[in-house]
């Protein structure tokens, strides 16, 4: 306990990134002038889970996701359109489409009094950077890092040596890192030798091996960490 500094995840964290991608898939997949989307959608966030899984073990760049989904969608489909326009609308509904999830700027907002906050997300830069922008969330964080901007993302370390660079190296037993995801979130910041709250509100069952030092199933249980 004492924590003074936060490092926050947005995807499935703050944001509710399933309403976002499902918004944008559809206007994604309207615009190539196809009209029933919810027919490809199951293959879409198979594909999507599988490169953003590659870029977690370092074999794939973010920006290369971009298209490459969409490259194996239209593929294994046999759909007639153009995956490059395709990855085009999709990253501009990402960026315009989806809202935090209910409290949860309540509790940035109660935590960036008592603590420093950062954001560190693995995702693209024009998709993360417009939807900072239009949720109007950029003033909570004294960091925010972007792993398509840095060349590096969770669970690597070199993503947590921007961020504590940036943050001017606060001691390591008073940072603590908070988000959904095991494989990112909590392997690196378990790895990085800092604790971890894992963000858990399906309340899914610990299936690999890390042990995340905290787990929270609502984000206003992160007030407790501050003495709220
Ligand atoms: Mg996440």
């Amino acid at each position: 306990m004492g924590y003074t500094t936060f490092l926050l995840d947005l995807d499935h964290t703050l944001l509710d990134s399933d309403r976002s991608e499902s918004l944008a898939f559809d206007y994604t997949m309207r615009s190539a002038g196809i009209n029933d989307p919810d027919t490809y959608v199951d293959v879409y966030r198979k594909i999507n889970l599988e490169l953003w899984a590659r870029v977690e073990q370092g074999e794939l760049r973010p920006q290369e996701v971009r298209t490459l989904r969409f490259e194996r969608l239209v593929e294994q489909k046999k759909i007639k359109a153009d995956p490059l326009q395709m990855a085009e609308d999709f990253v501009e509904g990402l960026g315009s489409n989806g809202s935090l999830y209910p409290g949860a700027r309540d509790v940035l907002d109660q935590l960036s009094e008592t603590a420093r906050l950062a954001l560190v997300t693995n995702g693209l830069s024009e998709v993360q950077r417009a939807r900072i922008k239009r949720l109007d969330i950029e003033q909570y964080f004294d960091s925010i890092i972007i792993s398509a901007e840095i060349g590096a993302a969770k669970p690597g370390t070199k993503i947590f040596d921007i961020v504590f660079s940036e943050l001017g190296s606060p001691p390591r037993n008073e940072v603590l890192m908070v988000g959904d995801s095991l494989s990112s979130d909590i392997r690196g910041g378990q790895k990085y030798g800092i604790a971890t709250c894992w963000y858990n509100p399906k309340r899914r069952q610990l299936d690999i091996d890390l042990e995340p030092k905290y787990e929270i199933s609502d984000l206003y249980e992160l007030l407790k960490f501050v003495g709220l």
